[in-house]
């Protein structure tokens, strides 16, 4: 397998007034085309300075880091950004969508910035495809406040996958989301996997994590455990679990 993320002894410190912060120390971690990684820990262990590197958003302080092949480190802040806009999408715990704008346009967003221009018939083409992909078919011309907190989150999907990129980032995908709703997106994530996408997500609940196919665990900056996952949660099978549960209270009250 072909590897998307290549860490080879990655250091990050941040230089305060207080002195320095050795926020991610020494990893090296390889993530290959298909995984679905979920990057857990406590606070302050570096998951959100981990996902900041591997998404181009900040560079390591030392050591070497390949996305896709290309040394990050070499390139200017320009052409950075447009790898970042090439390769990666981004979701994120707090949707960040455009409230008076419908989920179709909010999903056309990181194409405004795209170099060449697509085509009209090709921004649809992309569209449609998206939307299908996070079954968000009928929703496409309602704003964020006419849509559930799980429709919002896949909009957010749909848009990170509009320019079709090697790689989906998430932090805290499911974080302001109830349990069947972060049941729902994790089978989003799951049916975006089972078509090839690479994920690595951030979450906190071991539950939640349950649903990827490999857990690395974060302690003080280091990476603890990297595991693969066993008898993983299936999302369709944990939904029907909540619906006999709830069948049951109902005959019950
Ligand atoms: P997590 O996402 O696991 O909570 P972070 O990567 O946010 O961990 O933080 C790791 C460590 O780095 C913490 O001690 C945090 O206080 C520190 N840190 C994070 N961002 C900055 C920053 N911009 N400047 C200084 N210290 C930071
Ligand atoms: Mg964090």
């Amino acid at each position: 397998m072909r590897p998307i993320l290549d860490l080879q002894g990655i250091n990050r410190v941040y230089r305060t007034g207080a002195g320095d912060i050795h926020a991610v120390r020494d990893v090296s971690l390889r993530i290959d085309q298909g995984e679905f990684v979920a990057i857990m820990g406590a606070s302050g262990s570096g998951k959100s300075t981990m996902m900041n590197t591997l998404g181009c958003l900040d560079q390591p302080t030392s050591g070497l880091f390949l996305l896709d092949g290309i040394d990050v480190s070499k390139l200017s802040p320009e052409e950075r950004a447009e790898i970042r806009n090439q390769k990666i999408g981004f979701v994120f715990q707090g949707f960040n969508l455009l409230a008076r704008t419908t989920a179709r346009e909010n999903i056309e967003l990181p194409m405004l910035y795209a170099h060449p221009q697509f085509s009209r018939s090709e921004q649809e083409r992309r569209v449609d495809r998206v939307l299908e992909l996070t079954g968000l078919g009928d929703r496409a011309d309602h704003v964020p406040s006419k849509l559930s907190g799980g429709q919002q989150q896949r909009v957010a999907i749909a848009r990170a996958l509009v320019m079709e990129p090697a790689l989906l980032l998430a932090d805290e995908p499911t974080g302001n989301l109830d349990t069947r709703t972060s049941i729902e997106i994790m089978g989003a994530f799951q049916a975006l996997n089972d078509q090839g996408i690479t994920i690595v997500m951030v979450t906190h609940e071991l539950d939640i994590a349950q649903y990827t196919k490999r857990n690395i665990v974060m302690r003080d900056g280091r990476i603890i455990s990297d595991r693969k996952v066993e008898n993983r949660n299936r999302s369709e099978v944990e939904m029907a679990k909540l619906d006999r549960e709830q069948l049951a209270a109902d005959l019950a009250s």
